[in-house]
């Protein structure tokens, strides 16, 4: 198709706002899917992403359409994943567009990642189409939204399209305001191939596919490709196009959107971001923005029955295979075995490679409490980066130790301003900027912006469930990586009957080690179940003891009721005790359950 008559674009909203929905209505109108195959959320097609209702994968359908005097066009759109664990893969696909859907709920206004997303869309020069949805329910307001978009995000009144998704209501206006708002695509269709990859998947066929948008030149199936920032080269087994299906075509030109199956063995030889070229007559320049994963949470994974090391490792090889940002290498530990340390782009990124490892290959396992990686400066000059408390160096080395930092953005209801700022500063925020988003005359009702700095590993502990309680649900949170920064932090050490445990040891900011040691401990005391023995938990500072629980020996033991010899009758009894703790791990003698790793990084 001639370029001026291709449209690239996707759909950008803060969750739950109706971009699912909407993209449904776009999908049925343009009788890209036929009515008996429609169901809902179309595009979202791993089980996972259907059950959360979230956009895990980006992808991407090709919709055809005609306009009232007879003119056909193409429309890409390009779904992204909507969850800031996955912000650069969302920039790289709103790369591969020239315009995006804002969607905004009527019912709740401007949120946090509408902002975010603007944001992006913006540095990425595209074309914002504003569109209010849900405008069918009784509790929208549709003038109050506007207004929003209008004080807040500079839009044009005039711009705005109000839609109900569900029923169908103007939607056919969003169409036609992609037509004509949309600038088409403007690559050189003679130039040297450059096609950004804005996502890929692995298939035990046809190797990496990798999903392009072509930016210049052409590509067929016959020439040999190459990757630029690698220099790795590829054949092509096959190009098409989405419907959402794949559907083999002959050639993509410049403009067009759709799949390269590279017969690459790993996505990480294919990373999104990169730009693919033809390696007999390479183009000069990559495509800017390209940017290795870069994982940013870390944390232990351990089998929970040690023979499961290996199905662990397979699960893992074969996770990879098709997610280049998830990192491991083994690790040992003296409470937990053999396992592995794990880098992910962030908590759900984790929380996804769990449940799947859980599902897909029915292996149980132990996470300890997630992590940042910090910098270590060494009194000889040398940075180190640290992934685990364990990796620490030991104090005298350290010179200064560094913690990543997120820019974030809050939207809260006023009434919560004085809450939510108070707990911004007990999570050493670094207040940034405020902006009222309307001012309602009944001053308790308007709606404030703010922006703090945020080291990573406060939202790592429980600063989104503190948001969400201390705001009874009503705030919204986004935030971006913008750098390391020194702090004042050290290893806090926890160890159980006189032995550290370092899978519940963790680093944190000098002036809170006391509190939280002891806060710790006391956790731990409730956590741990009670032995046939004494147990004493300690937590502990550069070899200093600061803090002391003990949990006190059961008084009677199952083993007491057995009087004589009958060794199978004890082996029974044992063995009922050891059922429902399949998620228990032992440290020496000590049993000690999931929960308690997990409440490393909480605080009360
Ligand atoms: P997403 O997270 O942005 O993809 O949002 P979804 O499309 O999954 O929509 C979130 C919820 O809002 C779902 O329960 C939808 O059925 C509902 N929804 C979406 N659009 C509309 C609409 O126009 N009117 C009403 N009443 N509900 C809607
Ligand atoms: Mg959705």
């Amino acid at each position: 198709m001639d370029q001026s008559h291709i449209r690239n674009f996707c759909i950008i909203a803060h969750i739950d706002h109706g971009k699912s929905t909407l993209a449904d209505r776009l999908l049925e109108m343009t009788s890209t899917i036929p009515k008996r195959e429609m169901q809902q959320q179309v595009l979202d097609r791993m089980d996972l992403e259907r059950e959360r209702g979230i956009t895990i994968k980006a992808k991407a359908v090709r919709m055809g359409s005609h306009t009232p005097n007879g003119d056909e066009y193409e429309l890409n759109l390009v779904d992204t994943p909507g969850h800031v664990d996955f912000t650069y893969e969302v920039s790289r696909s709103l790369a591969a567009v020239e315009g995006a859907i804002l969607v905004v709920d009527a019912t709740q206004g401007i949120q946090a990642q509408t902002i975010a997303n603007v944001y992006l869309a913006l540095d990425n020069h595209l074309t914002v189409i504003p569109v209010i949805n849900k405008i069918d329910m009784p509790a929208a307001d549709p003038e109050q939204t506007a207004q929003e978009l209008v004080d807040t995000l500079g839009f044009d009144r005039n711009s705005i399209i109000m839609v109900s998704a569900r029923d169908g209501t103007n939607v056919e206006k969003v169409l036609q305001a992609v037509i004509e708002r949309v600038p088409p695509p403007h690559g050189n269709p003679e130039a040297s191939l450059r096609a950004l990859i804005f996502d890929s998947k692995y298939d035990p066929y046809k190797g990496v596919i990798a999903f392009v948008r072509l930016v210049d030149g052409q590509v067929s199936t016959t020439q040999p490709l190459k990757l630029m920032s690698t220099g790795r080269t590829a054949e092509v087994l096959e190009i098409g196009v989405f419907t959402p299906d794949m559907l083999p075509v002959e050639q993509l030109r410049a403009g067009e959107i759709g799949y390269i199956a590279t017969g690459l063995k790993n996505v990480t030889e294919c990373q999104v971001g990169d730009t693919i070229t033809l390696s007999a007559s390479p183009a000069s320049q990559s495509l800017p923005g390209y940017r290795p994963a870069k994982p940013m949470v870390f944390a232990g994974l351990y089998p929970v029955d040690t023979n499961d090391y290996l199905p662990l490792r397979e699960a893992l090889d074969k996770l990879k295979l098709n997610d280049a940002s998830l990192l491991y290498e083994p690790e040992s530990s003296a409470a937990l075995g053999f396992g592995f340390r794990c880098g992910f782009l962030g908590l759900l990124h984790m929380d996804i490679v769990r449940e799947r490892i859980e599902r897909e290959y029915g292996l149980a396992m132990i996470i300890t409490a997630p992590s940042v990686a910090f910098e270590v400066v060494r009194t000889d000059g040398t940075l180190k980066t640290v992934a685990s408390p364990a990796q620490l160096p030991p104090p005298n080395e350290i010179a200064e130790i560094r913690e990543p930092i997120m820019a974030i953005t809050l939207l809260v209801p006023s009434r919560y301003l004085g809450s939510i700022m108070d707990l911004a500063s007990e999570y050493s925020g670094e207040y940034k900027r405020m902006e009222y988003l309307n001012r309602a005359e009944d001053h308790q009702s308007s709606r404030v912006l703010l922006e703090y700095n945020v080291p990573l590993n406060a939202i790592l502990a429980d600063f989104y469930d503190q948001l969400k309680s201390r705001s009874q649900g009503y705030a919204s949170l986004d935030y971006t990586f913008i750098g390391y920064r020194p702090a004042r932090l050290v290893k806090l050490e926890i160890l159980v009957n006189g032995q550290p445990v370092d899978a519940l040891s963790s680093i944190v900011r000098s002036e809170n080690a006391y509190q939280e040691g002891r806060a710790l401990v006391q956790r731990l005391r409730q956590l741990i179940p009670r032995q046939l023995f004494e147990v004493a938990i300690q937590a502990a500072v550069g070899g200093r003891i600061i803090a002391r629980e003990t949990v006190a020996a059961m008084r009677k033991n199952v083993l007491a009721k057995c009087y004589g010899g009958d060794i199978t009758r004890k082996r029974k009894l044992l063995e009922q005790q050891a059922e429902g703790k399949k998620r228990m791990k032992a440290v020496g003698r000590v049993e000690i359950p999931q929960e308690a790793f997990m409440a490393v990084l909480k605080r009360e």
